[in-house]
């Protein structure tokens, strides 16, 4: 496993399905759906579509499995993405990989496995589409292209999510979806005691922009300045459009202190962007960002004080980083 789980290669895979936002997400009757469907189109008891982090193997949906994580060193899926075609063990028990596999080794352990590995249009395989049964079998050519197929289905299914949480203009998260993981990442800070900062980042005088040069290159900076603000962000970073030139960030597991280099870097890197039709202009950035604290019961509470540091670097003169530091 060690050429899955090191190497450029795998903190890219990591960094993608850190993208897709999808683990440790709620159940959801699309994904039980196509499960349910393998299962039956195949004639096997348990499947599972899963997803591979870098030391746990995490599942979206089962069906007779019971399980919803797993260590990834005991994950039959990690093996599946190592190559491109459906993997089939035949007979785990009977697989020197598998056979003192808890897994293989319990009572009604597993024996036959079939996995289609999740893959990206980029080429990323996130996971997998996978049948399970506690009896050997072979996986005929009909049955493979069947899972094949319904693999692709599952990678369409997290495009299309992912598309409609994504804001036409600028390609970053709307307001609703940021407002959804906000919640999600305010839980996960609370649960792991983790600190988690967030931000908005609004454009100065944005008026004038669209004034001077016109709507149409008021766009093309908008779309600009996401890429700009994103250098200085790790792929676990959340950046959403909050209204029409206001930007959203949140930084999991970042205190304020930790912020506060990252939020000068992204307002100097606004600045020193190079938008050929404002001729020599640059655009600017006012910040405003507040920190995670034991009264906030939603993440609206946390934006709000973040929206307040705002207002105060848009008062002391724009162009600038203002923190809300916890009463
Ligand atoms: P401030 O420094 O106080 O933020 O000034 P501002 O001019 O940026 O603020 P204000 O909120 O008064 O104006 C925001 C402007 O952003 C007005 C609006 O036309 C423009 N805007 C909002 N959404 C879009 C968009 O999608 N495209 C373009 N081109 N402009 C937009
Ligand atoms: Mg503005
Ligand atoms: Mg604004």
């Amino acid at each position: 496993m060690a050429d899955q789980s090191c190497g450029l290669e795998e903190a890219m895979r990591l960094d993608a399905l850190e993208r897709q936002q999808i683990t440790d997400t709620p159940r959801d009757e699309a994904f039980d759906r196509v499960v349910r469907l393998a299962c039956a189109a195949l004639s096997v008891p348990m499947g599972a579509i899963s997803f591979i982090e870098s030391e746990r193997q995490w599942i979206k949906a089962e069906q007779g499995l019971g399980v919803h994580e797993t260590p990834r060193d005991i994950s039959f899926c990690t093996h599946a993405l190592t190559g491109d075609d459906v993997m089939v063990v035949e007979d785990a028990s009977r697989d020197p990989r598998f056979a003192s596999n808890p897994f293989v080794m319990s009572r009604d352990g597993i024996r036959f496995y079939a996995g289609a590995p999740l893959t990206t249009k980029e080429g990323y395989k996130l996971g997998t589409l996978c049948v399970v049964d506690r009896i050997p079998r072979k996986l005929h050519k009909r049955e493979r292209d069947l899972l094949k197929d319904m693999a692709a289905i599952v990678v369409s299914e997290m495009e299309l999510r992912r598309r409609a949480g994504t804001d036409a203009l600028t390609g970053l998260y709307t307001r609703r979806f940021v407002d959804e993981l906000g919640m999600r990442e305010l839980i996960r800070a609370r649960r792991d005691g983790e600190s988690l900062t967030a931000a908005f980042i609004d454009a100065d005088k944005f008026k004038s922009i669209n004034e001077t040069y016109g709507h149409p290159i008021g766009d093309a900076v908008l779309r600009a300045i996401g890429p700009a603000c994103q250098r200085a962000l790790r792929a676990t970073d959340i950046l959403g459009r909050y209204g029409g030139e206001e930007l959203v960030l949140l930084l999991p597991r970042t205190s304020l202190r930790q912020a506060m280099p990252v939020l000068e870097r992204v307002r100097q890197d606004v600045e020193a962007m190079a938008i050929p039709e404002l001729k020599g202009r640059s655009v600017t950035v006012s910040i405003g960002a507040a920190e995670l604290d034991e009264n906030d019961l939603t993440i609206t509470d946390l934006l709000g004080r973040a929206n307040r540091a705002l207002f105060h670097a848009k008062q002391s003169g724009r162009n600038r980083v203002e923190l809300v530091v916890a009463a």
